[in-house]
């Protein structure tokens, strides 16, 4: 891992040639094709090929075997899903998840759905169900398939999994055990120890069935029975120890209310909803390999049992997504929602979907980042640079150029009427001419940025300094005569001529050549705003690597938001919600949601226009 380094605000400008423009090209981080190869594409390639799941039966919503039967083929080719459990903001994992499950059905001719998996009474809210859909959709996806929708609920399969547990206790798969959980952990055994037979475990089917049904009734407290899976107590797979299938929760549910108080376990619900739903492919990541022979088992005996359809569905793992400088975990992101260290789940710093979209990240940044990230079998961390290399290479392409100068100074043009004002020409993409070009009002008062200027210049600065000639883009070649300073010595304004003759568009434009040109907005028109520039939420790569369960707090950084008043080009009072620009040399900028008719508009930089961490 490399080492990052802090830069101070504002980040330093970049060399001020017009290629500035352009993105950088690094052979690391080059484009790939739209879609390529991996270990995933191919199982599914190859299962479609040799028709593996061709015979399946589709009676248009999730169900047992005989629901499906009768039911005509399944026009999906595949199904995949996506599966969130609505307790929290979908964060950029997520959308790696999202855009691999979306991404592969549409590809391969099938549907993609929307589970939410909702087994969990306490901590879901609707708030976090329609905050998914819309950011699904948002990333460009859509769980309809030939004109219908494949959103569901696993709360939908309350009832369906439990007749089907009732069915393994007929089969002598599952059994009600009256342990608490205490003894149930004590006797579970360790990786290197067989667990014990609970003295429950051979109850008699008829026992199993009432104290089961009487769970379910509400008979019993929290915790005074579960009902496990009988497994293997010696298996070496610790999942396989008779894991537990229902546990007894006297809680609301935000869906089905008090109407149960038993709720499935996330194995037990899981590969159940995805057999009910005709799921072909069950993309999860890595640390569900382990529960993989578990996810089988059940929906193995239950399609022996008649229950399910078959072919079943194929649990298949990849790496979850980790990106360096932010932390991919609902839980800390709750907690610094609800600590106040953040504005909120859409605070632009927040690795949250309505973080980065209020940022100014786009959904095609996301999917071009997932493209080119991939899917693999091992972990790794992604460094974060490469998510605004996506963003910074469709920004590029989809945002018009704007001037704005973000910490102002004076430039009194000293030849140049102070009654005189004219309008220079200047492109809105310069690589993109039927984007047009619009007019910028020039005067003898110009805003620059502070550091376009240095009375003593160090080594190879080329902008402005006493004698020294640049051009003020779109404008005139200017020579600087001298600077007033107040009485600390803070240089307070910069003095310069122009030569008439050089205004850029003119013949006379290349008759001085200067080495660097620099950005300016006039004085008198300039529109001043709030700008908001924001910097990765962490200062260390790796926050929360300590075993410390507060220290991730600590490496928060203290610098990824600096509130500014800025000047920029009179035209950017009109923009409009949630427009993107770029800010030449600055990067790319969006207004944001704050920004109300008649108010001060205020802007968030998304990203600089290159990476100013990694040196
Ligand atoms: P968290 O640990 O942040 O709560 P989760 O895995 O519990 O995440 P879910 O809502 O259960 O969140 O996840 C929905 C889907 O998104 C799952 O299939 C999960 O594997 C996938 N997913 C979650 N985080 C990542 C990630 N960092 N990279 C890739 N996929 C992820
Ligand atoms: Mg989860």
């Amino acid at each position: 891992m490399r080492c990052a380094k802090i830069v101070r605000f504002p980040a330093r400008l970049p060399m001020t040639k017009p290629a500035d423009d352009r993105p950088r090209s690094r052979s690391a981080a080059a484009p790939q094709p739209a879609s390529t190869s991996n270990f995933i594409r191919q199982i599914v390639e190859a299962d479609v090929a040799s028709g593996k799941y061709a015979a399946r039966r589709w009676a248009g919503k999730p169900g047992p075997a005989h629901v499906h039967e009768r039911a005509a083929l399944d026009p999906a080719k595949i199904r995949t899903r996506f599966p969130p459990e609505p307790n929290g903001y979908l964060h950029f994992g997520h959308a790696k998840s999202i855009c691999l499950n979306f991404s592969l059905a549409s590809q391969y001719g099938g549907a993609c759905h929307l589970r939410f998996d909702d087994t969990n009474p306490t901590k879901e809210e609707q708030e976090y169900v329609d905050s998914i859909r819309e950011a699904v959709k948002w990333l460009g996806f859509s769980w309809d398939f030939e004109g219908a929708s494949n959103e569901y609920f696993a709360s939908d399969y309350f009832e369906f999994l439990y007749r089907f547990a009732e069915e393994l206790v007929r089969r002598g798969d599952a059994y009600v055990d009256s342990l608490s959980a205490e003894q149930v952990r004590a006797m579970r055994g360790t990786l290197t120890q067989p667990g014990s037979n609970s003295p429950y475990r051979d109850r008699g089917v008829e026992e199993n069935l009432v104290l089961f049904s009487e769970m379910r009734a509400g008979k019993y407290q929290d915790g005074e029975h579960v009902l496990r899976a009988k497994i293997d107590m010696a298996s070496p797979n610790m999942n396989l120890r008779d894991p537990a299938m229902y546990r007894i929760r006297h809680a609301q549910h935000h869906r089905t209310g008090d109407a149960w108080c038993i709720y499935p376990t996330y194995d037990w619900a899981h590969g159940v909803s995805d057999a009910l739903e005709n799921i072909t492919h069950s993309l999860c990541t890595l640390e569900f390999e382990d529960h993989r022979p578990l996810y089988d088992w059940f929906n193995e005996r239950l399609a022996q049992a008649g229950l399910l359809q078959r072919p079943l569905p194929q649990q298949i793992e990849f790496a979850r997504a980790n990106i360096t400088y932010v932390l991919l975990s609902k839980r800390k992101l709750i907690q610094l929602v609800e600590e106040g260290h953040v504005g909120g789940w859409d605070d632009p710093r927040m690795p949250t979907l309505v973080g980065g979209r209020r940022r100014g990240y786009t959904p095609e940044g996301f999917r071009a980042f997932a493209e080119r990230i991939g899917v693999s079998k091992a972990d790794s961390w992604i460094d974060y640079s490469i998510l605004e290399e996506c963003m910074r290479e469709h920004l590029n392409e989809v945002t018009p150029r704007r001037m704005a100068v973000l910490d102002p100074l004076k430039l009194i043009i000293e030849n140049y009427p102070e009654d005189r004002e004219e309008q220079c020409e200047t492109p809105n993409h310069p690589q993109k001419p039927d984007w047009g070009k619009r007019t910028v009002p020039f005067s003898r008062e110009l805003w620059i940025e502070r550091e376009d200027f240095a009375e003593n210049p160090p080594k190879g600065y080329f902008r402005l300094y006493p004698g020294n000639k640049v051009r003020l883009r779109y404008g005139y070649v200017v020579q600087c005569t001298g600077c007033d300073k107040d009485a600390q010595g803070r240089i307070i304004a910069v003095h310069c001529s122009y030569d008439p003759e050089t205004k850029s568009g003119t013949s006379g434009a290349e008759k001085i050549k200067v080495k660097g040109a620099i950005h300016w907005v006039s004085v008198k028109h300039a529109y001043a705003a709030e700008v908001r520039l924001y910097d990765r939420l962490f200062k260390t790569p790796h926050p929360g690597a300590s075993d410390d369960e507060r220290a991730w707090l600590d490496e928060l950084n203290p610098e990824s938001r600096k509130v500014v008043t800025a000047y920029l080009e009179p035209c950017l009072q009109e923009a409009g919600p949630q427009e993107r620009f770029q800010f030449e040399r600055h990067g790319y900028f969006v207004v944001d949601k704050d920004s109300r008719e008649g108010l001060l508009k205020s802007f968030n930089r998304t990203v600089t226009l290159r990476d100013t961490w990694q040196k």
